[in-house]
């Protein structure tokens, strides 16, 4: 984990905007958002890709979506419309390789997504 970008963020070695933080998740401003709202959630638990989460982790996952629930109603974007996306691997676009959920909005999203 010593090279990973997002550890780095998660422990303050990467300076960061942070949006929210709890002992299982942190979230934190796009470096290069996409959207006016380019919100970055992350698991603290280092895992490189969404393809490897195992069972244990199911109330994890679940507590992610609900967390990002109450950042997006907190950011405003709820009533307009919001995206979530979890890129995997190169071909998903995944550049970053410890898990992450892109909650995106502010503006009207494509479909389908480049
Ligand atoms: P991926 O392409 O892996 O799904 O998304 C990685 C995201 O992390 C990209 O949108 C990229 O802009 C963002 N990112 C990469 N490095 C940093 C960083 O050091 N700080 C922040 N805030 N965002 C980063
Ligand atoms: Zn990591």
């Amino acid at each position: 984990m010593e090279d990973c970008i997002f550890c780095k963020v998660i422990n303050g070695e990467i300076p960061s905007k942070e949006v929210y933080s709890d002992e299982e998740f942190y979230a934190f401003r796009d470096v290069n958002p996409q959207a006016p709202v380019h919100l970055l959630i992350v698991p603290r638990k280092h895992v490189e890709r969404v393809v490897q989460f195992a069972d244990e982790d199911a109330a994890l996952i679940g507590r992610m979506i609900l967390t990002a629930n109450k950042i997006s109603e907190s950011e405003g974007i709820v009533d307009e419309g919001f995206r979530y996306v979890l890129n995997c691997n190169l071909g998903g676009g995944q550049t970053v390789f410890h898990v992450h959920m892109h909650i995106l909005g502010g503006r009207q999203m494509g479909w389908p997504p480049g």
